[in-house]
């Protein structure tokens, strides 16, 4: 048989196509990659969730599983080395979870798998203490002042690194003394995504995981132009002045927005955004081994968020004339309703969604407390169940109607694409 570059690409020959992806920089990978089926078909071993997380675990399989029934959210290096395949070593797993009880359910995979905790100055000695002593942060910053000496600042300085943030809660750091990977369990106040979104420094770590899938938010520039921007108005804490090193190191840089890209119409930078939309690079992973949790869930794709990226002005002559401001912002807030089971995250730039989306919500409230049995038989688990039931997994098809005949009249669009003017 002739040898062509089909038969060398073959799903069953990872010798051969490990080789010559590992030469490609991630650009040229995405383009043979999209060439054709068959190629395509060789994209799961490439980009192998399982492979980068047996750095941490030799069981990958049950952190995945661990994963899906505690809705656990893997974000920073490790994600973005799963989509970047670069061959720098990862440092912590960052996990993200808003429960107390995952926190524990993670903490026991992690002693079977050799971790122990090393609690924080501010940690009881165990993880159950710790979660158990938790209160309020106002309570325990008073606590800990009370409890330090005055010359020791060191506790203070890392308590402060902790809690930098509005959406942590607390940051519980485990270590593998064997191999010397690390793991931090970090504990939100709200979604984990929205910590993920609104707290991160720079869209080229907004890169996440779940059990089943792996977003990366900003792909053209993070992974093909390796360049982020800066998504906080500054800098001025250490944690970050290391992290924008460590990523620097990286070959990450970070670049000015400005008033054009050449990416043009594929450019993610874009003033409404959703989680797993057309701009998102998407990576399923195979899920057969792995129970999914059988409650209600609300989608991770449902969550949608703004960013706010430039002035723009229009002169008499009709050209408009763009002026970057000076971070991203990531315009992002949580939104609940009575009739979903859990908050969403919604573009809080842009009031149009929210607003369509109560309107869809209170309109099926109204028509609950009224039902008629037109005809039992078919619509049986509407009247049995459906009363009841909350509408977690409808938002989205409520999104896909306003994004398909609402959306295009925003007001919110004029003078939005400098890439198009
Ligand atoms: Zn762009």
């Amino acid at each position: 048989m002739r040898t062509t570059l089909l038969s060398l690409l073959h799903a069953g020959q990872p010798i051969l196509y490990e080789a010559i992806f590992g030469h490609l920089e991630a650009r040229d990978a995405l383009h043979l990659l999209s060439t054709c089926r068959q190629i395509r078909e060789i994209k799961n071993c490439l980009f192998n969730v399982d492979t980068q997380l047996r750095r941490f675990f030799d069981k990958p399989l049950r952190f995945r599983q661990a994963m899906a029934t505690h809705k656990l959210v893997v974000g920073g290096s490790v994600a973005l080395k799963l989509f970047s395949r670069a061959t720098w070593t990862p440092g912590d797993l960052d996990v993200y979870t808003r429960s107390t009880r995952a926190v524990l359910g993670l903490s026991k995979l992690l002693r079977l798998e050799g971790y122990v905790f090393e609690p924080y100055s501010w940690h009881s000695v165990t993880v159950e203490a710790s979660i158990a002593n938790i209160g309020t942060l106002k309570e325990r910053l008073t606590r800990i002042n009370q409890r330090i000496p005055e010359d020791n600042e060191t506790e203070a300085e890392d308590l402060e690194k902790v809690y930098k943030s509005k959406d942590i809660r607390d940051v519980y750091r485990f270590r593998n003394p064997s191999t010397n990977a690390r793991v931090e369990v970090i504990l939100t106040i709200g979604l984990e995504i929205s910590a993920i979104l609104d707290g991160y420094y720079s869209t080229y770590i907004m890169n996440f995981f779940t059990y089943k899938k792996a977003y990366c938010l900003f792909p053209y520039h993070t992974i093909t132009l390796q360049q982020g921007f800066r998504t906080t108005p500054s800098f001025n804490s250490e944690k970050i002045s290391n992290a924008l090193d460590k990523y620097h190191d990286r070959g990450y840089l970070l670049s000015e927005y400005g008033a054009f890209h050449m990416c043009k119409l594929s450019c993610p930078m874009r003033p409404h955004r959703r989680i797993g939309d057309r701009f998102t690079w998407t990576i399923e992973f195979p899920t057969d081994d792995i129970l999914a949790p059988d409650d209600i869930e609300m989608p991770i794709e449902a969550n949608t968020f703004g960013l706010r990226l430039h002035s723009s002005f229009m002169y008499a002559n009709e050209a408009r004339d763009f002026e970057a401001k000076d971070f991203v912002y990531v315009a992002v807030f949580s939104y609940d309703h009575k009739l979903l089971k859990h908050e969403i995250l919604v573009d809080s730039r842009l009031d149009s969604w929210r607003h369509f989306l109560m309107e869809m919500l209170e309109k099926v409230e109204k028509q609950r407390l009224q039902y008629y049995v037109a005809d039992p038989l078919l619509q049986e688990q509407t009247t049995l169940v459906g009363r009841d039931q909350p509408l977690d997994a409808e938002v989205i098809k409520y999104y896909n109607f306003w994004y398909d005949c609402i959306m295009p009249g925003e007001f919110l669009w004029r003078g939005q694409y400098p890439m198009l003017q």
